[in-house]
């Protein structure tokens, strides 16, 4: 069985176009399916739209958190009650084709454990294209895994990953990120990413850079190595300029008028100091996080069908 896992906040007028979508490029595959959909405590018409489906379809399981828990959050819970041989992580707002499905199930077929969609192109503003261009490439860059580039969530796991994944101790999940660290036999899948159906993007800027910040700082400890060579930097040049201060004074004798000088030294040494204090500070949130031990997202009823039925699978 396949599972399809969508992470819905205030999807509303993209649900029946996705779930017609889904429910055609499933059925080619001829695979018994079932389509995970979770409310992240949405404020519009969503939630109530997904029950109606849920009613409707034996196959669409309703999964409603208790309040906007974020897309990554989302995507764990749905994760998590996911019962698939193979289960599929696709966004709730057709950027991602629910055509690539098939594609993606006839790699799996292959032998691929993971089958992660890689956008050639994407049809959005260009300082967006710009941040994700950079963001992807720094990651990367700095991360202490292969982490591939311009890859999102949507994907295609095997169970054992799933299994892996889910059982990860970690409250933040970035899930593109532990879906590299876990491992297997991992293959990317092309396609062009097209502009999101209707309404506006959930993310906003500052929920970006967010996102951005926590991926980067869960999966690589190099910007404290980075604070830590600034700080080096800043203690060469602060020596370099007291012998050259001293060797003046000495030589010379006169006291220099130096308010250039000294407002410059302090400049550097202030931001050098609150750069590495907020790289430093970024770690120890995410380990302030992690210590507290309050679960990744919180379900508001217990789900209705995938519930009934694991009883009804227990001996
Ligand atoms: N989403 C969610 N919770 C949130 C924000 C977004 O479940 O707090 C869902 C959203 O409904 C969509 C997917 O995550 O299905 C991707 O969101 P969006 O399109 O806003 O992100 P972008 O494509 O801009 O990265
Ligand atoms: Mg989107």
């Amino acid at each position: 069985m396949i599972s399809v896992v969508v992470p819905l906040y205030n999807e509303e007028e993209n649900l029946h176009e996705l779930y017609r979508r889904l429910k055609s490029s499933l059925s080619g595959t001829g695979l018994d399916y079932e389509i995970i959909l979770v409310d992240d405590g949405a404020r519009d018409g969503t939630p109530s739209r997904i029950d109606e489906l849920a009613d409707r379809d034996r196959r669409v399981v309703a999964l409603h958190l208790s309040r906007n828990f974020g897309h990554q959050a989302a995507v764990s819970a749905g994760l998590d009650h996911a019962r698939g041989g193979g289960v599929v992580v696709i966004d709730g707002d057709l950027q991602d084709p629910p055509e690539l499905i098939p594609a993606m199930i006839d790699k799996w077929r292959q032998g691929h454990e993971v089958v992660y969609a890689v956008r050639r192109r994407r049809e959005e503003a260009w300082p967006k294209r710009l941040g994700y261009f950079a963001f992807y490439r720094i990651l990367s860059a700095i991360s202490d895994m292969d982490i591939p580039l311009d890859s999102g969530d949507f994907c295609l796991m095997d169970r054992k990953v799933v299994d892996v994944l889910v059982h990860l101790p970690e409250r933040m999940r970035f899930i593109r990120g532990l879906r590299s660290f876990v491992g297997f036999d991992q293959v990317g899948l092309e396609y062009d990413r097209p502009a999101r159906g209707a309404g506006t993007p959930k993310y906003t800027l500052g929920r970006l850079i967010a996102l951005a910040i926590d991926g980067l700082i869960s999966f690589s400890g190099r910007p404290l190595r980075l604070a830590t060579y600034l700080g080096l930097a800043a203690v060469g040049v602060a020596t370099g300029l007291s012998i050259w201060i001293f060797h003046d004074a000495l030589a010379h004798g006169k006291s220099p008028a130096g308010w250039a000088s000294g407002a410059v030294i302090v400049l550097f040494m202030g931001s050098v100091q609150l750069l590495s204090l907020g790289i430093i500070g970024e770690y120890i949130r995410l380990i302030f996080l992690e210590v507290k031990r309050r679960p990744t997202y919180i379900l508001r009823d217990r789900p209705s069908r995938a519930e009934a039925d694991r009883e009804a699978d227990r001996p």
